[in-house]
């Protein structure tokens, strides 16, 4: 199963990308994990990145195109894979479906996590401080003046996937506000519904 998890910047995709994993054995593909690690490894893409992503701004096209497409060539991603984070402008939405087609893949579903903007900026918060509590490294992005700008730039540069993918009958909404569980519940009876294996 090839699948896209869309949504703001809190909306629960990397929790809920972790779940979908065990249920499909399939590996979460999150662009945010994979820059972070970058930048963390201080590779040449990372010193690139570092700036923009603490400015809470999007790292370039080119740059997260050329990620995913070494990433899915891997073979843990034969059967297929949940893309995390990305795509998030409507040139990555190109990207991933030529990238796709020269393989001979297709998507199965888009599922959107739909949420109210105002628990958004309250649940990234949370992680910071859950993310402390546990010892771990929080998040340079991950505070409320931070989040402003990744706010402003999903709705500049990534909702318009949501009419782009709506467009081509591939788009689910699902509730996101509601607990973990059931979020996780709506998305794999959506997948089932779909009929995505
Ligand atoms: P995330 O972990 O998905 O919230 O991503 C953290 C940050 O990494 C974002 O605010 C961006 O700076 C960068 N990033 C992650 N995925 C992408 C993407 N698909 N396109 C551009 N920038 C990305």
């Amino acid at each position: 199963m090839r699948l896209i998890l869309l949504g703001p910047p809190g909306a629960g995709k990397g929790t809920q990308a972790q779940r979908l994993v065990e249920r499909y054995n399939i590996p979460q593909l999150s662009t945010g994990d994979m820059l972070r690690a970058a930048v963390a490894a201080k590779t040449p893409v990372g010193v690139k990145a570092k700036a923009v992503m603490d400015a809470g701004e999007l790292v370039s096209d080119a740059i997260v195109n050329a990620i995913v497409a070494e990433r899915i060539d891997q073979p843990d991603c034969a059967n297929g894979f949940i893309l995390d984070g990305y795509p998030r402008t409507l040139p990555q939405a190109d990207a991933v479906q030529a990238m796709l087609a020269e393989r001979n893949q297709t998507l199965d579903a888009v599922v959107e996590l739909v949420v109210d903007d105002k628990a958004l900026v309250g649940r990234i918060v949370n992680r910071a401080r859950e993310a402390q509590a546990a010892g771990q490294p929080v998040r340079k992005d991950d505070n409320p003046e931070v989040f402003e700008e990744r706010l402003r730039e999903y709705y500049k540069k990534t909702a318009p996937l949501i009419g782009y993918y709506y467009a081509k009958g591939m788009l689910k909404g699902v509730d996101g506000m509601a607990s973990i569980d059931e979020v996780t519940g709506a998305i794999e009876a959506t997948l089932d519904a779909a009929g995505a294996k």
